[in-house]
């Protein structure tokens, strides 16, 4: 019989993309809208803080097991921002074209520097309940440079970018099976894969 697992987030996009992947291991993954619980803030300092709150909270509300996930991107010369605040880097209420914002700003604080190399970072928790006290825990991270103007109009968020120097291309003209043979998400979602097999 297959498990029924809360995924704590509601893009529809990921829940797609983990289904897939999971499909073998016949788990069976909702998002915790469908099951009526609200989305948690983000309020700590790191991704795992956040990760591992996002997952109890959705474990608790639903007495299920639960997958969540949290990341971002790292740019060393600025400290390691945007970091968790990724998707608020423009301000919380930089809206409508909230990404094309966040890459403006991203431009704007790198403006005149030559270090420009980034990492996208990924945290992936599995807790069998709201209280399980060893998590599975796994990580993917994905290296690459901060350009100073856009290019590609694949993917989301900071991808075009993000350019990777081996493909001489912005994560943003990548399709999608070539993001996530390499991305962080697809790291540490094919690592949870091997661990929740061997559950
Ligand atoms: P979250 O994991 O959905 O909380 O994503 C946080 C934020 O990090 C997103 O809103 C994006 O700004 C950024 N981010 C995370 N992963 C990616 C990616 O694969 N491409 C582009 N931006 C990303």
């Amino acid at each position: 019989m297959s498990k029924t697992i809360v995924l704590a987030s509601n893009n529809t996009g990921k829940l797609v993309e983990m289904q897939a992947l999971l499909a073998p291991l016949d788990y069976q993954l909702c998002t915790q809208s469908s099951l009526g619980v609200a989305e948690i803030g983000e309020p700590h300092p790191t991704f795992i803080e956040n990760c591992l709150t996002k997952a109890r909270h959705a474990a608790r509300h639903t007495g299920l097991a639960a997958l969540a996930d949290d990341s971002g991107l790292c740019v060393p010369a600025l400290h390691g921002a945007p970091g968790v605040h990724s998707a608020r880097y423009a301000g919380e209420n930089a809206q409508p074209h909230r990404d094309q914002r966040n890459n403006a700003h991203l431009i704007n604080q790198l403006y005149g520097s030559i270090e420009r190399g980034a990492y996208y970072y990924c945290v992936m928790v599995y807790l069998r309940h709201a209280d399980d006290p060893q998590p599975i825990m796994t990580e993917g991270i994905w290296h690459g440079m901060i350009l100073d103007a856009p290019r590609g109009t694949q993917g989301f968020g900071y991808d075009p970018l993000f350019w990777l120097p081996e493909l001489d291309k912005t994560a943003a003209e990548l399709d999608l099976a070539e993001k996530n043979q390499r991305s962080h998400r697809g790291q540490a979602l094919r690592r949870m894969i091997i661990r929740l097999g061997e559950e």
